[in-house]
C-alpha cells in the first residue's frame, strides 16, 4: 500500500522512525524494538539507511523493513540516500527493495561526509525522487524537509523553493525533521501552502530524554528551543528520570497542539525506544 492513500482518510497518520544497529550492537535487540513497536499499531514504521556506513548498510535497511512489512504486516518506508550512489547503485537497491516487497520509499540526499565520497549522478532528493519515478517501478516517494529551513540553505524561503521542486519530481508527502517550537511548524506550512506545495506533511517529534541526546542530535539539528524546553532541560539535567519524564510530557504536550490544529501525521523519533513510543502512543491513542 502507498502509505500517500493514509493521508485522505481524514485521521492523523502516526509513524515511528527506527534505525538499523550499529556494527558492534546485537541486531536481535532491533528486532524486539520493531516487534514492540508493531505492537503500538503505527500507521507506518520507517527505516533509516547509512550510507558509506559499515559494510551491508543497505542489507541491513532493507531486512528490517521487509521484517516490518512481511512478518508483523506493518506498512514500512525505507529510507534511501543518494549522493554517495551512482544510477546502477540505485537500481540495484530499488530492485532490491521491490524484490523484498517494500513500496514505499523516503528519497533523501544524505549529508555530506568527509569519510564518504560522493557521486556525480545525484545532487539533491529531488533527482533520486524523479529516477525513481523514471524506473518501472510502483514505489510511493516521500521527500524529508525542515520546518526551520535546512542547515545548507541560505534562508527558508529558498530551501521551500527547492522542496517544490521535490514535490514536482513525484514526492507525495513530506516528513519533517524533528522541531521543539509548534509555532515554526505551522509557520512553515503556510508558506509551503503559499508555494503551492500541496502534499501531506507529517510533523517529525522526538521526545529528548538524556542530556547527551540533548546535547548532540538538537544542537546539530538547529532547531529553535523554546526557553519552556530549556528551562525543563536546565531545571532536571542532572536527574536522569525527572528528564526523561520532562522529555516525554514536552512531546506528548507538542502533540496534542499539533493534533489539535489537525497536523496530517506525526512521525516519532523514537531512538529505538520502544518504552518511549509506547508512553506516548498510550497518552495519545484515544485522540487518533
Ligand atoms: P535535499 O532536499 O536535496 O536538500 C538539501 C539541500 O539542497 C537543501 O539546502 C536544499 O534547499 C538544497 N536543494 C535541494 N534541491 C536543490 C536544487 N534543485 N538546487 C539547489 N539547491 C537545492 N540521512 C541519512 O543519511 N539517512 C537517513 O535515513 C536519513 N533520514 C532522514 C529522515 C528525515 C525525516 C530527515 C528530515 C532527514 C533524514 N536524513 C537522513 C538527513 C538528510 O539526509 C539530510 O538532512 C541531508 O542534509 C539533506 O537531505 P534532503 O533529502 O533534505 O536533501
Amino acid at each position: 500500500m502507498k502509505i500517500s492513500s493514509l493521508f485522505s482518510q481524514n485521521k492523523t497518520v502516526l509513524s515511528f522512525e527506527v534505525f538499523p544497529p550499529k556494527k558492534d550492537s546485537p541486531v536481535e535487540t532491533v528486532y524486539r524494538t520493531l516487534d514492540e513497536l508493531a505492537g503500538l499499531n503505527p500507521a507506518f514504521i520507517s527505516v533509516t539507511y547509512s550510507a558509506g556506513g559499515t559494510g551491508g548498510a543497505e542489507e541491513s535497511t532493507i531486512n528490517l523493513a521487509s521484517y516490518v512489512k512481511n512478518t508483523l504486516k506493518v506498512e514500512t518506508a525505507a529510507h534511501l540516500t543518494c549522493i554517495n550512489s551512482g544510477f546502477s547503485d540505485i537500481e540495484k537497491t530499488l530492485k532490491n527493495l521491490s524484490e523484498h516487497g517494500i513500496e514505499n520509499i523516503l528519497a533523501l540526499r544524505g549529508d555530506r561526509n568527509p569519510d564518504t565520497p560522493t557521486k556525480d549522478d545525484f545532487h539533491y532528493a529531488s533527482d533520486l525522487v524523479s529516477f525513481i519515478k523514471k524506473q518501472n517501478y510502483n514505489f510511493g516517494i516521500a521527500g524529508a524537509c525542515c520546518p526551520e529551513g535546512h542547515p545548507e540553505s541560505e534562508n527558508l524561503i529558498a530551501d521551500i523553493r527547492n522542496l517544490k521542486k521535490k514535490a514536482d519530481a513525484g514526492a507525495e508527502f513530506l516528513v519533517s525533521q524533528m522541531f521543539f517550537d509548534n509555532t515554526k511548524f505551522y509557520d512553515f506550512l503556510e508558506k509551503l501552502n503559499l508555494a503551492d506545495i500541496t502534499v501531506p506533511v507529517t510533523a517529525g517529534i522526538m521526545p529528548v530524554t538524556n542530556k547527551r541526546q540533548f546535547e548532540r542530535m538538537i544542537m546539530l539539528s538547529g532547531a529553535s528551543l523554546p526557553s519552556k524546553f530549556t528551562r525543563a532541560v536546565a531545571r532536571f539535567e542532572n536527574n536522569p528520570e525527572a528528564l526523561a519524564d520532562a522529555g516525554i510530557a514536552y512531546a506528548i504536550d507538542q502533540i496534542v497542539d499539533l493534533m489539535s490544529n489537525g497536523a496530517a501525521g506525526i512521525h516519532l523519533y523514537t531512538m529505538n525506544k520502544p518504552v518511549l513510543a509506547r508512553k506516548i502512543t498510550e497518552s495519545i491513542r484515544s485522540l487518533l
